[in-house]
Formats: structure tokens, sequence, C-alpha cells
């Protein structure tokens, strides 16, 4: 007996003849001779299954139905409207020519928990999607010798033991055009509102390697938030990663809320991503950019508390795809992640079901790759590359402030700073609750305007000392005049530092506040009026010098004659002693 065998299994027994056709093709296939045992099964419909090795040629009725709807579900996806589809249905129809191609099906082992074990997919990729016969897709996400594992998009119910199992042959991706811009899309690229398909004109996977170093440009130009507090002390760069941290409900959505509100009409794309928050959130926040004229500009992409874990581990990388997608267009891109402690959480599920060993707080120990490999892929890309930009803010969720727990450590070390913010400072009215001391940015320095360096100077210093005075002088009730002076000019500035939710200011809003801040035009009003009297004083200003104003937000600088002119103002308008203010002339 030959030790080449290939099996045959049909519902009823087949001709000689044709057995012998099928040998012949396989011998020259495979260039040896290989015999044929047949096996009949009542459960085929029509059509046959060849297989030999790994190969399967799949000849039953099913499968070929299925290839025929894959066809149409490519053909169809570029058709413009429901008659162009129908069109190429029928062409479809009259010319498709059924292909009978060594292919690789697998049998899944055991399922349960969105996650099905299968084997014989023995040259399946990582990251590869399969589809299982019931017609739910997943992807495989672990690879061992015998078998690899799969999570299951949406629902499971229909996949059983002994399911059958297809490749697809291509990674996990997104279909991607420009029209994903202003909708509201899931990690596969599904739009979740109501406006109708997404015409895609590529498909790019949601894993990329990041761009080398020699396709990076330092980061250099500023992504304004409009939040004063940020802007001024830990100001971010275009294609910067600035991590916002702080316990639940101390404002860390509203902040990266603010700055997509914020980038209008500055031509930067923005992309929010949630992951595991609920549907009614989700939709309020979709309602507020709708109604603040900002989804013209920004793409939603969201996995819900309830959707599959598989979907909420994907769905960061998903949404980067869609910033890099534009971003080698050319384009400046701002992307928040909100957040990655429900995707570590999401991942870590992941991770248990497939019996991965689970390392420090349970999670398991590639968990830091996985969010390394997620942010390295923003970047400021040089001229040569475009010179578009990918900013991203990452959202943390701490644990009573508890900053050196495992997840927030590392995605502190990944990013280029964080601001953190604080449940103390955030109940007791100091909002945005951002801990000054805590908060960093590393490379955004180099990209702040130079008005707004000017006019922010020393204000960290001030800060801190004023943190520290305060401190001392819960112990000592006497104090001298100049460290009086220093507490109100504190209190004052923490007054002018607070800003509602979305308020965001533009650049010479927040450069005017700062400059009669710290120059001392306040000093003879109450801390708490501050902000009140800026407020009246603005637009005064706006009135008398509207062309001052608009040169500091055109061009970012605020010339010595401009200042002057400012604080002169301002001297007049609460009449002030110019000399006070650090104004020579009277
Ligand atoms: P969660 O942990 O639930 O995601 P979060 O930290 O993202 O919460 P937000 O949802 O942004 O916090 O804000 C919590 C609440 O605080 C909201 O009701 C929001 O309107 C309010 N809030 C946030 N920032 C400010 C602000 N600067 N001024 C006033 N209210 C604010
Ligand atoms: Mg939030």
């Amino acid at each position: 007996m030959p030790k080449n065998i290939a099996t045959l299994t049909c519902r009823i027994q087949p001709y000689p003849d044709q057995v012998e056709r099928l040998e012949a093709f396989l011998t020259q296939r495979y260039g040896k001779e290989i015999r044929i045992l047949v096996q009949q099964d009542a459960s085929l419909d029509q059509g046959f299954i060849l297989r030999y090795g790994p190969d399967i040629f799949d000849w039953t009725s099913d499968h070929l139905q299925r290839q025929f709807q894959m066809a149409l579900d490519q053909e169809g996806a570029g058709a413009a409207d429901g008659l162009a589809y129908l069109a190429k249905a029928k062409d479809l129809l009259v010319n498709w020519q059924p292909q009978v191609k060594a292919e690789e099906l697998g049998q899944v082992i055991t399922v349960g928990d969105g996650i099905a074990q299968i084997q014989g997919l023995e040259h399946v990729a990582y990251h590869e999607i399969v589809t299982f016969a019931e017609g739910s897709r997943g992807m495989v996400v672990d690879i061992q010798k015998d078998q690899v594992s799969a999570i299951i998009f949406g629902d499971d119910t229909g996949i059983e033991e002994g399911s059958t199992v297809y490749r697809s042959g291509r990674e996990a991706g997104i279909p991607l055009s420009d029209e994903v811009l202003g909708r509201v899309i899931d990690p596969l690229g599904q739009p979740i509102d109501d406006r109708g398909p997404i015409k895609a004109s590529r498909y790019y996977p949601v894993e990329y390697s990041a761009p080398s170093i020699q396709d990076r440009a330092p980061v250099s130009r500023p992504l304004e938030t409009g939040i004063l507090a940020i802007d001024s002390m830990f100001p971010i760069g275009k294609g910067q990663r600035e991590l916002i941290i702080g316990d639940r409900q101390t404002g860390k959505t509203a902040i990266a809320i603010d700055t997509i509100l914020n980038q209008k009409g500055k031509n930067v794309i923005c992309i929010y991503v949630s992951i595991g928050q609920r549907t009614s959130s989700v939709a309020r926040l979709i309602d507020k950019l709708r109604k603040q004229g900002a989804m013209d500009y920004t793409i939603v992409l969201a996995a819900f508390a309830g959707d599959p874990v598989a979907l909420q581990y994907l769905a960061p990388y998903s949404g980067t795809s869609i910033a890099e997608y534009f971003m080698k267009h050319g384009r400046d891109v701002l992307i928040v992640y909100d957040d990655l402690s429900k995707h570590a959480v999401a991942y870590r599920s992941i991770s248990l079901l497939l019996e991965r060993f689970p390392g420090r707080e349970a999670y398991p120990g590639d968990i830091f790759y996985l969010h390394s490999r997620l942010l390295e892929r923003s970047a400021q890309l040089s001229l040569a590359q475009g010179g578009g930009s990918l900013t991203a803010l990452p959202i943390v969720e701490t644990q009573s402030g508890d900053i050196s727990a495992y997840i927030p450590t590392n995605v502190i070390s990944i990013t280029d700073g964080q601001i953190f913010l604080e449940t103390n400072l955030f109940h007791a009215g100091q909002r945005p609750a951002i801990n000054v001391g805590l908060s960093v940015s590393r490379v955004g320095g180099a990209a702040q305007s130079p008005a707004m360096k000017q006019a922010a100077g020393s204000l960290r210093l001030l800060l801190a000392q004023y943190r520290e005075m305060e401190v001392f002088t819960q112990f000592s009730g006497d104090l001298d005049q100049a460290s009086k002076d220093q507490l109100l000019m504190g209190q004052g500035i923490m007054q002018v530092l607070r800003q509602n939710h979305d308020a965001p200011l533009t650049r010479s809003q927040e450069v005017v506040r700062l400059l009669v801040s710290l120059q001392g035009c306040l000093k003879h009003f109450a801390p708490s009026l501050w902000r009140s009297e800026i407020d009246k004083f603005l637009p005064e200003l706006q009135k008398e010098e509207p062309i001052i104003l608009e040169k500091i937000d055109q061009t970012g600088l605020l010339s010595p004659q401009d200042r002057a002119r400012i604080l002169e103002l301002a001297a007049s308008f609460w009449q002030l002693d110019p000399q006070t203010i650090g104004l020579d002339h009277a």
C-alpha cells in the first residue's frame, strides 16, 4: 500500500473514474503518487472534500456558496448605491467561477467565554481573521504547537465543538477612507450611527509598526488644549504623548473633550476611542461634540462595556490605524484613548481565559508591551514623510490616587508626561483639578508659543512656593506682609486657573489672563474676584486693541510694545499706578 494517502469525503460513493481523476490531480500537484481513501458522510449536502496533509480542497455546495458571498462582498463594497450594487451582483452571477484551491480548514476543539480553541490551522498568522462556519468572525491571539486560540467578535452561541473554521488570509484591520470623518464606528470599522455605510478605499491592518527614528522630526508645534493650566505649565506639542491620570470622576474625560473642542478650525483631525464605557455616556458625549460642531473633524470609535472583550482589546489599535491613515496623508491628528485601564482589564480577561501565566496584579507579563507598542505609534513625522503628526492623550484611572499601581506606572513611563488630577482639588472646586506638583510635560516646552512662554514665566515656581507657604502657615498665625502678599497672589492665581468644562480659551485670552495676574494688576481684589475681574477687562481690551489679540492668536508672539499696551490698558481699567505693575512711564 502506498504511503501517500488522501481522503475524499462525500455523501455517496463516487465512480472509479472520478477517483482516478482526482488521484491524477493530486499526483501532478504534489509530484508524487497519491492514493485516495473514500469516506462516506451522510451529513454532507452536495459535492466533496478532499484532504491531503494540511491541505483541504472543499467542493461542497456550502463552501461554494460562501465563496460566492465573499466575492460579492468584495465587489459590492465599492458600489456607490443600491442600483450599482445590484448591477455588480448580476455581473458576478454570470461571470463567477468557483475556485478549487488548497485551503486550511480548522476545527473548533472547545469554545467558551468568547474564545475558541482551534486545531488544523497550521499556517495561520498571529492576528489573522478567521471565519466560523456559523458566520461569526474571530481573531487569532494565541498560537501553540498543535492548536491556536481565537477571540470571537460578536455572538459565540452558534459555535460548537467540531465547527469548521476558515482562514481569511488577512490580518485584523479596518476598511478606511476619508468618509470615516464625522462618523461613529466600532473597532472593526463598521458604522454604529444611523448615517449609512462607509465606502472604503483600502483595508488597513490594526497593528502597524511605529515610525522609525529616521522618519521622525522633533516635537516643535504646539497642540493647544484651551485649558489655561495645561497650556501654561504643561504644554503639549504635536506628536507628543501626554497621559491624563486620576481617580474616577475627576474630570479626565472633560480635559480630553475640551482639547477636541479647542481644535475647531485648526486643521487637526480628532479621534476619540472609547473603551468599556456605558452606551449612554458615549451617546451624551457624541451629542455634545455634534452640538458644538466638533463632529465635522472628529471620529468616535467605541467598544462599549457590554461588547465582547475582543472588541475592547482591539479598539485603541483600530483607532490608531485610522489616525495613521490621516497622519500619512500629511495631516495632524489627535487621538484620545478613554481609557487604557479598561483596555488593560479587557486584555487581562483574554489572557486569563487563554491560561497565560498571571503576573503582577494578575495582568499578563506582556501588558507593558501592549501599551508601549500602541503609544510608540504617536509621532511627528519628518517633512520627507509628509510632516503629519499623531498626538496621543491616553487616559488612565487610578484607585485612591495611587499612581504607583501597575498600569499607572507602566503608562507613566511610556508617555512624555502626565496631567495628574486629584479628587480633593476637584471637590474643593479647583477645576480642572490638576495637581501642579505631580504633573509634568517633558517635550512640549519646545513647542509652546513664545507669547505663552513669556506670559507664564515662572508660574510653576510661584505656585510651588505658594503651596509650601500654605502648608507652613497652617501652623503659624502671625505672618509678615511679604508672606501675606505671596499667599494672596497664589490664591488669586489658583482662581484664575479655574475653568469651566466646555469653555476652552483662545491663545490670546490665556496670555492676557496670565499677564495681568502675574504682573499684580489684581492685587487689590480678593482672590475670589480675580476671574470675574479679568472677564470684565477682556471685552474692553478686545474693543480697544483687537489687532494685538489677533496677532497673539495668529503668530503666537507678544512684542514688548504690545505687552506694555495691554498693561497700560489694565492700569487704566483698574485705576492702578503703572509703576506697581512694572510699567516705567506714567
Ligand atoms: P470617569 O472616571 O467616570 O470617567 P472622569 O474622570 O472622566 O470620570 P468627567 O466625566 O470628565 O470625569 O467629569 C466628571 C464630572 O465633573 C462631570 O459631570 C463633568 O461635567 C464635571 N466636570 C469636569 N470638569 C469640570 C470643570 N472644569 N468644571 C466643572 N465641572 C467639571
Ligand atoms: Mg471619563
